[in-house]
């Protein structure tokens, strides 16, 4: 499947990738929709249950158009979660979690870049003040969320920024911008470290098996395909074995 053919246009019907998740009754069907949002076109995701109780992950913005896709899949959105608090990410984060009451998700460290904002913050999100009333957990690594039968487990990612979260879910891991396919995020924004980059490509590299990889922008990939091609994951280990 291309990278073209999983993205939607807003005219387009949701189009769902098909994934795996584990669960008390063994593997079944995932329900996962991309959907680009906000200025930079940052890659969100629907994730739905069976029950068709919906995560949104990174809400970059048109909460709108997030409300209106959940309700012609039937679904209610309950959660959001965010990989990491740049605003190409979080845009549509308190409109949506305001509008559907949904609980909200981020790491700690990420929740304090918007409780302190620095100058990257204060210019990309104006006020840059977390309403504090919206979330309901700060994350830590090794956390462990659940949507109905489906089980969401926080990777601590430091690197792009103090500490994006990797969630992973089944046979599908959500990067953020830790991981794209073929490159990595940038470091150079406030709170950036190249080294914790590369401990973060290492611990996702190191997963045992093959994931489906969802980041934050461009196209889908697998780990595999990143550990064989990605130049900076082979940076990561360089030296390491
Ligand atoms: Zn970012
Ligand atoms: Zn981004």
């Amino acid at each position: 499947m291309g990278h073209a053919d999983i993205f939607l246009n807003r005219t387009e019907r949701p189009a769902r990738i098909p994934a795996l998740g584990f669960t008390g009754k063994g593997l079944i069907a995932m329900q996962i929709y991309p959907v680009k949002v906000g200025m930079m076109q940052c890659n969100c995701y629907l994730m739905l249950s069976e029950q068709k109780n919906a995560a949104v992950i990174d809400p970059g913005g048109q909460p709108d158009k997030l409300i209106e896709m959940a309700k012609e899949l039937g679904a209610t959105i309950r959660m959001v979660l965010i990989t990491h608090a740049h605003f190409d990410h979080i845009g549509g984060m308190e409109a949506l979690c305001r509008e559907t009451g949904a609980n909200l998700y981020m790491t700690h460290e990420e929740a304090d870049m918007l409780r302190h904002p620095g100058m990257y913050e204060k210019r990309y999100l104006q006020k840059g003040v977390l309403d504090e009333s919206l979330l309901t957990q700060e994350l830590r690594e090794g956390d462990v969320l659940t949507l109905d039968e489906l089980t969401i487990e926080v990777i601590g990612c430091p690197g792009h920024s103090p500490m994006g979260a990797a969630y992973r879910v089944g046979d599908t891991l959500f990067t953020g911008d830790t991981l794209f396919a073929g490159t990595v995020g940038r470091t150079d924004l406030e709170g950036g470290d190249w080294d914790a980059l590369m401990g973060s490509l290492r611990k996702l590299c190191d997963l045992p098996g093959d994931y489906r990889v969802l980041p934050g922008h461009s196209g889908e990939t697998t780990l595999e395909r990143e550990r064989k091609y990605n130049p900076y994951v082979k940076q990561a280990y360089a030296g390491r074995q």
